[in-house]
């Protein structure tokens, strides 16, 4: 099954990739809808805030959404244990992170142990795993791995703008391009054919982006 939020993130188009890789795979999508925009605090889901260039801020920045992986993971175990599933993969990456706590391993063993404590399924000796096959690997590493699987990549979205296309300069643009840059490949999801070859590239990505685009909120 391919769980999905609909949190009132303001990259609306995050959720229709969502849906084209759960077809892709042939998954039940279950989309749950959880506006966190009703209490803000967040440039992803409060308009009022833009969000920022990547690397104009210091320590946690603005695109943190107040205890969204606490809220995803509870969600998560209700949906698991509901449909008597053994396990939770979530995507969570603790090393080219933004500085996020809710990525980290200690944040994942905590919900292990909430897991393990309160669910029916847990107390009696079975809990739900949480599995966090990205956690440790560098952007490039997610990259390689994706292709190595065969994941549709191309359909993928990272921007926390809501464009029709990636910015290319907040957080999540620019960690993704340099993946892929340190990879030796091209994005596939920007409409540039897979380079295998892996020969044209670094900033490939960030070419392509107006330097005067702005936010659209
Ligand atoms: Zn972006």
């Amino acid at each position: 099954m391919a769980l999905t939020f609909d949190y009132g993130q303001r990259h609306r188009i995050e959720l229709e990739r969502a849906a084209a890789v759960a077809t892709h795979y042939g998954a039940e999508q279950l989309v749950v809808r959880l506006d966190a925009s009703a209490w803000g605090g967040s440039a992803l889901t409060d308009n009022s805030l833009s969000v920022p260039d990547s690397g104009s801020t210091d320590g946690i920045p603005v695109t943190y959404v107040p205890a969204r992986n606490s809220i995803f993971l509870a969600v998560a175990l209700g949906v698991a244990e509901a449909r008597d599933l053994d396990a939770i993969w979530i995507g969570v990456n603790a090393l080219d992170y933004s500085g996020y706590p809710d990525c980290r391993p200690e944040f994942i063993d905590a919900f292990r142990g909430v897991a393990a404590t309160g669910q029916k399924r847990g107390v009696e000796g079975n809990p739900i795993e949480i599995r966090t096959p990205l956690i440790s690997l560098t952007k490039a590493q997610i990259v390689e791995l994706g292709i190595a699987e065969r994941a549709p990549l191309h359909m993928t979205w990272s921007c926390y703008r809501g464009g029709d296309q990636p910015c290319g300069s907040c957080d999540a643009c620019v960690l993704r391009a340099r993946g892929f840059a340190e990879a030796g490949t091209i994005d596939p999801s920007l409409g540039v054919p897979l380079n295998t070859a892996g020969t044209d590239l670094p900033g490939t990505n960030l070419s392509q982006t107006d330097p005067n685009q702005t936010d659209p909120a």
